[in-house]
C-alpha cells in the first residue's frame, strides 16, 4: 500500500504522483478530497482534473470544517490522499436523496455489494436550512445491504461563518443533497476503527417528562428550550446549535455514556435529537474534559500503533476543534506514530461499533486504519481503562487552563454524586436502629410484588411486634427501650441472610422483614429463628407478663402463585396474624400461606 497526502496547490503536483504511482492498477487507487475552500467552481475543476489525470481510479470528496494532513491540522485548504493498494479493488458511487434516506442507503448497498466490500468510506451531505439531518437510516439501510461491512468517514463540513453549503462528489458528479461512498475489498485488507469521545456528564440528573421518539419536548416538566436557557443560558435556535451541543445532552445506553445532541429545533420549540429518548428517563447535560481528551488520544494511539496500520484517515467532529481551537493539536497525538494521516473536520461521523451496527456519532474522533500486511488483525474494541497513560507536561498555556477547569468540574461532580448517594440511602434509612425505614418498606414491596406476579416466585413477609413495649418503657425508662429495640433491629440486620432479604423499622416498636424468593415454610423457620433469637439476647423485662425478659410476637404471610392483591390488603392481613399471635399468648408466632385456591 503507498500512501501520499498533499495540500492541492495546481495541477503540477497532481501530475507528480500520478508519475508515481504508475505501477498500480487505478482500479485499486482511492482519492479522498478533503475541501475546505467549497466554492463549486473550485470543487469541479479538482474533479474533472481527478478524472483525466487518474481514469478509472475511485475519487470521493466533501466540504470539510478544517483539514488534516498528517498529523496536522489546516484551515481552508484542499487536502487530497491517495491510497494505492496492491490487491484491494476500490469503487466509488454517488446517491442524491430526497429525504428518503433510508432508500439512499439501500440504493448505495446494491450500487457497491459487487465485491462484498469489507469498508466504505462515506460522506454525506448533513445540512438543510441550518439544521442536521440523522444519516442513521443511511447507514442501517446500507449496513443491511453489505454483509459484515466496517463503514467510516463523516457528514461534510464547513465554515459556520460562512454558513456554508455543504457538498460531496465522487468522480461522477457533484451533490449537495446526497452520499458519497468508496468500497473497500479485496482478500488481505485489514480493517480497523477506534474513536475518542471525552464528554462526561455533568450537573444534575434530570428526567424526560415529555417525548415522542426522537422528538424531545420537555424535561423535568419544563420545555427543552427553557431548560437550555436555564442551564446554559442559550436561547434555543438553529445558529445556536453548534453552541447547544458543546454541552448536549447525555444518556446512557448498555452502561456507556451518549451524547445525544439536538439536530434542529422545531417551530413549537421542541427538539429534534439523535437518538430515541424515553420519558422517564434520566439525563445530564455534558462537556469535553479536556484532561480525558488527552489521555483518550494517548490510549487511541497506543491501540492503533498496536497493530501496525499503513494508513490512517481521520474523520473527527467539527465541534472538538472550535471548542480547543490550536489545542486541536492535543488529538493529533493520537497520530503521532502512526502511519500518514488525512482526513476532515465533519458535521458528524460514521462508524461501525463492535457490535458491527453502524452509529452516527457527534464529538467524536473517529481513526479509521488500514493495512494489506499479512500480520494484520483486527483488535480487541475493548478499551483498558485502569491502564495508567502518563501525560507529560503540556506547554499549551490555554488547554492547561481547561484541563484544570475540568479538573475542577469533575472533582466536584464526582463528590456532589457521592453525596447525594449518601443523602439517597439517609432518606431511606431510620435514625435510630440504622434499619430501613417505612416508606422505603413501601416502594420496596410494591416492587417485591409487581416482581412476584410476574415471576409467581413465592414472596414472604413478616411483621414483628414487641410484647409489653410500653410497659417496658414504663418501667426501665425510654433511653432503655431505645437501647433494647437496636439490639433487636442488630438481631433482625443478622438474620437477613440473602442478598435480597430486608429488614425494616415498620412503626414504633414495630418491625418488618420482606423474603423474596422465600416459601411460606422457609418463612416460618426464620421468624422462629428472631423469636428465638430475641429471647437468647435476654434483656430483662420484669412487667412483662409472658416472660421475664423481652419477646416479640409475629405474623407471618406468603404469597404463591402469582397471586394479585394490593398492597395494603397483603399488609392488613399480616397484621390480622400479628394479633392472632398477641391474642393466643404472645411471644409466638402465626402463619398463612395465600396461594390461589384461598381467600384472604
Ligand atoms: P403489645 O404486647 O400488645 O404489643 O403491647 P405494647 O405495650 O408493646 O403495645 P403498645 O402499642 O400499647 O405500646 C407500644 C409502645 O412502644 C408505646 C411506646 O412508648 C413504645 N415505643 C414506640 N416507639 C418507641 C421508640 O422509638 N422508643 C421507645 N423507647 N419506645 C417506643
Ligand atoms: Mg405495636
Ligand atoms: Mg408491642
Amino acid at each position: 500500500m503507498k500512501c501520499m497526502n498533499l495540500v492541492y496547490k495546481n495541477a503540477d503536483d497532481l501530475m507528480k504522483i500520478r508519475d508515481d504511482l504508475k505501477g498500480y492498477f487505478p482500479g485499486n487507487i482511492l482519492i479522498q478530497v478533503f475541501c475546505g475552500i467549497s466554492d463549486m467552481d473550485t470543487m469541479n475543476h479538482l474533479r474533472s482534473l481527478l478524472c483525466t489525470l487518474f481514469p478509472g481510479s475511485a475519487v470521493i470528496g466533501a466540504s470539510s470544517a478544517g483539514e488534516i494532513l498528517n498529523a496536522n491540522v489546516i484551515e481552508k485548504s484542499i487536502v487530497i490522499s491517495f491510497t494505492a493498494f496492491e490487491k484491494t479493488r476500490v469503487v466509488s458511487a454517488l446517491v442524491t436523496h430526497n429525504d428518503n434516506l433510508k432508500a439512499g442507503g439501500k440504493d448505495m448497498g446494491t450500487a457497491l455489494n459487487d465485491n462484498k466490500p469489507k469498508a466504505v468510506i462515506v460522506f454525506g451531505c448533513g445540512l438543510k436550512d441550518g439544521n442536521y439531518v440523522n444519516a442513521l437510516p443511511f447507514l442501517k439501510a446500507l449496513n443491511g445491504k453489505l454483509d459484515n461491512v466496517v463503514i467510516a468517514g463523516g457528514q461534510a463540513g464547513g465554515y459556520h461563518e460562512q454558513t456554508s453549503r455543504v457538498v460531496v462528489f465522487t468522480e461522477q458528479d457533484l451533490t449537495e443533497h446526497g452520499f458519497a461512498a468508496a468500497a473497500l475489498s479485496g482478500p488481505n485488507l485489514c480493517v480497523n476503527t477506534a474513536h475518542n469521545l471525552s464528554w462526561m456528564p455533568i450537573g444534575k440528573k434530570m428526567a424526560v417528562t415529555h417525548v415522542k421518539g426522537r422528538r424531545l419536548y420537555s424535561i423535568d416538566h419544563k420545555s427543552v428550550k427553557d431548560i437550555y436557557l436555564q442551564y446554559l443560558g442559550i436561547e434555543a435556535q438553529p445558529s445556536s446549535l453548534y453552541l447547544m451541543n458543546h454541552f448536549p445532552l447525555m444518556i446512557e445506553r448498555r452502561r456507556m455514556h451518549v451524547t445525544n445532541p439536538v439536530l434542529s429545533v422545531n417551530p413549537d420549540g421542541s427538539f429534534n435529537v439523535l437518538e430515541r429518548f424515553y420519558a422517564g428517563e434520566q439525563v445530564r447535560f455534558s462537556y469535553c474534559d479536556a484532561g480525558l481528551q488527552e489521555e483518550g488520544a494517548k490510549r487511541m494511539g497506543r491501540k492503533l500503533a498496536g497493530y501496525e496500520p499503513e494508513a490512517f484517515f481521520v474523520y473527527s467532529c467539527e465541534s472538538r476543534k472550535t471548542l480547543f481551537e490550536d489545542d486541536i493539536v492535543v488529538d493529533m497525538t493520537a497520530l503521532e506514530n502512526g502511519p500518514s494521516s488525512a482526513g476532515f473536520f465533519t458535521f458528524g461521523e460514521y462508524y461501525t461499533d463492535k457490535n458491527k451496527a453502524p452509529r452516527f456519532l457527534q464529538q467524536t474522533m473517529t481513526v479509521l486504519a488500514l493495512s494489506e500486511s499479512e500480520t494484520c488483525k483486527i483488535f480487541d474494541e475493548e478499551e483498558d481503562f485502569t491502564e495508567k497513560i502518563e501525560l507529560p507536561e503540556t506547554n499549551l498555556r490555554r488547554f492547561r487552563l481547561l484541563k484544570a477547569m475540568s479538573h475542577l468540574v469533575s472533582s466536584t461532580t464526582r463528590e456532589l454524586e457521592l453525596k447525594n448517594l449518601q443523602l439517597e440511602k439517609l432518606a431511606n434509612k431510620d435514625g435510630l436502629t440504622g434499619l430501613f425505614n417505612r416508606r422505603f418498606f413501601d416502594d420496596t414491596l410494591a416492587h417485591r410484588m409487581k416482581e412476584h406476579s410476574r415471576s409467581g416466585a413465592p414472596l414472604s413477609l413478616i411483621l414483628i411486634d414487641v410484647d409489653f413495649f410500653k410497659q417496658f418503657n414504663d418501667h426501665y425508662g425510654h433511653v432503655a427501650g431505645d437501647d433494647c429495640l437496636r439490639r433487636i433491629s442488630n438481631l433482625l440486620q443478622e438474620q437477613m441472610k440473602r442478598s435480597s432479604d430486608m429488614a425494616f423499622r415498620y412503626g414504633g416498636e414495630e418491625f418488618s422483614c420482606i423474603l423474596p424468593a422465600t416459601a411460606h415454610s422457609g418463612a416460618l423457620q426464620k421468624a422462629e429463628t428472631i423469636r428465638a433469637g430475641v429471647e437468647d439476647l435476654a434483656i430483662p423485662h420484669k412487667t412483662s407478663q409472658v416472660a421475664g425478659f423481652v419477646t416479640v410476637s409475629l405474623g407471618v404471610i406468603t404469597l404463591t402463585d402469582n397471586r394479585n392483591i394490593s398492597l395494603q390488603e397483603l399488609a392488613d392481613a399480616c397484621d390480622q396474624l400479628l394479633y392472632e399471635a398477641k391474642h393466643g399468648g404472645r411471644n409466638r408466632l402465626i402463619g398463612k400461606n395465600l396461594s390461589s385456591h384461598e381467600a384472604c
